[in-house]
């Protein structure tokens, strides 16, 4: 997030712009991430941020990003008209979201229906994260690395900390632990879409570059807080559900597995603009921020430089906290 708003800073002619990160870039959430990038969410809050960004991951093309598509599959009645509401939602926003057939080799006996998006994919979060900051040192970003950004003498302090946020400015945004796993190499199909359990969360994707795949699912009790331990006790329940979804994948064994924070809000939506006089903010995108990462950097940079953006952040302000406003994104996956 913070490699995109230097970038879009640069490329509207800012000039002393610094990209600090403590640690290196690429190396928190981002580094944890799974990669997908979809326009398919519950609010029009959370589809118009994706679809913000979706041309930006159009033109990265293979490898950085693979637009084979995210179905959804529903295994109930009251799942189907669910996915129906919400493709219905999704399609007058103009996300082209259709019914579907099941992705070939995944099991359908189950399935009472699917909807599918083509336009979305899944990506390679560090590969695309240091492209974003390649561009931005080429056009006179500074990075610097190994620098805690309360250190630095500056105009406009932009808190792009992801589930570190709150430790520079007042936001609420809680650390949540979640884990993917990585499966032994499997002879997989071709352009295998990122696949979703409507009523489970259940998802899976083909790893960046192999014939692996990566699985995840929320735990049974959500892990508020800093720790990333893996929790292996859940391997035996995601391998099976996996058995049972992609039949061609039975008898496959974890063979890596790594847990990130999620840096979740009270809603599920983030906070995207001024949030103290001279300090903006882009945070608690609540495991969803790297798809959204294109839109909130070119409209967060706008807004900075010119007071105003012409992309509406108005759901997105700090300030909706205050009048208690809830309207939670449903889906977190
Ligand atoms: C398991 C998992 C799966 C996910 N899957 C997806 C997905 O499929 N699609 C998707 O879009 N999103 C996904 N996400 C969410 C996504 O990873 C985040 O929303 C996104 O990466 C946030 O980016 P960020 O730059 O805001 O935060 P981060 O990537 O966490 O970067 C924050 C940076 O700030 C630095 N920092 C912290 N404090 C300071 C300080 N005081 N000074 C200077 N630097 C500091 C850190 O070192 C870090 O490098 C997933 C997250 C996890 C954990």
């Amino acid at each position: 997030m913070g490699a995109s708003v230097a970038l879009h800073l640069a490329l509207r002619g800012a000039r002393d712009v610094v990209l600090a990160d403590r640690a290196e870039v690429a190396s928190g959430s981002t580094s944890k991430a799974m990669g997908g990038v979809r326009q398919q969410f519950s609010t029009a809050a959370e589809v118009r941020l994706a679809q913000a960004s979706i041309r930006f991951f159009e033109e990265l093309r293979p490898p950085l990003f693979q637009q084979v598509g995210y179905v959804f599959l529903a295994t109930t009645d009251d799942g189907l008209a669910e996915l129906e509401r919400r493709a219905e939602l999704q399609r007058s926003l103009g996300v082209p979201v259709e019914r579907a057939a099941v992705p070939v080799g995944v099991l359908s006996d189950d399935v009472r229906g699917a909807v599918a998006c083509r336009q979305d994919g899944v990506a390679d979060p560090v590969g695309v994260t240091r492209e974003l900051v390649r561009r931005a040192r080429a056009l006179g970003v500074v990075l610097r690395e190994g620098t805690d950004a309360s250190e630095l003498d500056r105009d406009v302090l932009v808190v792009c900390a992801g589930a570190h946020s709150a430790e520079l400015v007042e936001v609420p945004v809680r650390p949540l632990c979640r884990q993917l796993l990585e499966t032994a190499p499997l002879d997989l199909p071709d352009a295998l879409p990122m696949t979703v359990e409507h009523e489970t969360g259940f998802h899976f994707r083909r790893s960046h570059g192999d014939s692996r795949l990566v699985l995840a699912m929320a735990d049974p009790t959500p892990r508020w807080g800093y720790a990333t331990e893996v929790d292996e006790t859940v391997y035996d329940d995601r391998l099976a559900r996996l058995a049972h979804r992609l039949p061609a994948a039975a008898g496959t064994r974890i063979d890596r597995a790594w847990a990130g924070l999620y840096d979740m809000t009270p809603d599920a939506h983030p906070i995207v603009g001024r949030v103290e006089p001279g300090v903006f903010a882009a945070c608690g995108f609540s495991g969803h921020g790297f798809m959204q990462s294109p839109a909130v950097g070119a409209a967060l940079a706008e807004e900075i430089l010119t007071g105003t953006s012409s992309f509406d952040l108005s759901p997105y302000r700090l300030e909706r906290f205050e009048r208690g406003a809830v309207f939670p994104e449903e889906v977190v996956l």
